[in-house]
């Protein structure tokens, strides 16, 4: 459709601006170029009928992990049966389970294009993702290579400090150096940013500092896994770091949040994987909130910790156990992880000038997104004009 006009939108949430009653817009070449009331749609147009149907932009993923291959569904049974952390990771689970699952697979890249379709069924029609399960650093750069399935718009971030992997046992100084040496590598094949899983156990401040000093003199951005299992003062390395984003974020405290809000650092907050691991300690959004600091909201959509595509779970999850409205949960997963990404002239929202990337959902009310839990997918979902 490179000329057309959608009408009847029941609810046009453009998320720049107030909500439009049976609201229609434009699109010319892929982008919008109008947006108003049905009854004042320019003359003359093919028009799309939304049927009175919630009309929002594309949804924005900050932080998924997309590519890998396999499952844990042996670890997701014993967890179930009461098994520990530490026992899984004995009976050979965790992220070298995947790690090993991924080396194996003869055709990555038609797994990783499933995966990214999926997110695209869910109404995401943006997003960041990690490398992170090779972990060797020639694998590492294979995986850039296939990050992106060519189905969305897609941020690429190399995360080769993710875990320790077994041919660096005991020398995580040399694989944070092997890494070192293939950053300008990692950066021509299209990653934007770099990541590292801060961890106890993994990787600390001080071996990954001058890994990401690194990527930040060669123009790249930092995004950090932060705060996830333990306090750790993650929070205040990513704010020292200058980073981009902070993610995770569960046992980040108040002085945390103003070491962020300081360094102007944005969180990423990954509700799904709380619920995943079975915990209840979600990170602490009203804090954020009240310190005016802005947040996005992410699946990070991965086989561990938060197998799920969807960001309308997300919004649930927020809405109910972080104290967030419909409305604001919406605005994370739209226009504040599309300026994070570096996206926010183009992404995350419906108005004049904007990728005509959005979302029919089969609702009449927007905050029944968030709302209904387990079955919330789209009527369609459109790419630059384009239905999928
Ligand atoms: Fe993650």
């Amino acid at each position: 459709m490179t000329e057309i006009a959608v009408v009847h939108c029941g609810q046009l949430v453009p998320v720049s601006g107030p909500i439009v009653e049976d609201g229609a817009f434009v699109i010319r070449g892929g982008k919008v170029d109008w947006v108003g009331k049905t009854d004042e749609v320019p003359k003359g147009l093919e028009e799309f009928d939304a049927q009175g149907m919630v009309v929002t932009p594309g949804l924005v993923d900050a932080h998924t992990h997309t590519v890998f291959a396999g499952n844990r569904l042996d670890e997701f049974e014993w967890r179930s049966k009461g098994a520990t952390y530490q026992e899984i990771a004995e009976n050979g689970g965790g992220i070298r389970s995947t790690m090993n699952a991924t080396r194996d697979c003869e055709d990555l890249k038609t797994q990783v294009k499933k995966h990214q379709l999926r997110l695209v069924r869910n109404g995401t029609t943006t997003f960041e993702t990690k490398t992170g399960y090779g972990l060797k650093p020639e694998l590492e750069l294979q995986h850039l290579e296939v990050a992106d399935a060519g189905v969305a718009t897609v941020k690429k971030t190399f995360l080769g400090a993710h875990a320790l992997p077994p041919e660096f046992e005991g020398n995580l100084e040399g694989y944070i150096n092997a890494l070192i040496e293939i950053l300008p590598e990692a950066k021509k094949l299209g990653a934007s940013a770099v990541d590292a899983f801060i961890e106890a156990g993994y990787f600390t401040p001080e071996v990954t500092r001058l890994y990401l000093q690194t990527a930040k003199k060669l123009g790249m951005e930092v995004h950090l896994h932060v705060d996830q299992l333990g306090p750790q003062k993650g929070a205040q390395f990513a704010a020292e770091m200058k980073a981009t984003t902070a993610d995770h974020l569960e046992y980040t405290d108040e002085e945390g949040i103003r070491a962020l809000f300081v360094a102007g650092v944005t969180p990423v907050l990954l509700p799904a994987s709380v619920y995943g691991l079975g915990k209840t300690k979600y990170p602490d959004a009203k804090a954020m909130m009240k310190a005016g600091l802005p947040f996005c909201l992410a699946t990070d959509y991965n086989p561990g910790s938060s197998p799920t595509p969807s960001l309308p779970f997300v919004m649930g999850l927020a809405c109910r156990y972080m104290g967030m409205t419909p409305a604001q949960a919406l605005v994370a997963c739209t226009s504040i992880p599309s300026q994070t990404l570096g996206l926010g002239d183009r992404k995350g929202s419906i108005s004049p000038g904007f990728d005509a990337d959005f979302v029919i959902w089969p609702y009449k009310d927007y905050r029944e997104i968030a709302y209904w839990i387990g079955d919330v997918m789209p009527e369609r979902v459109a790419i630059a004009g384009e239905f999928i």
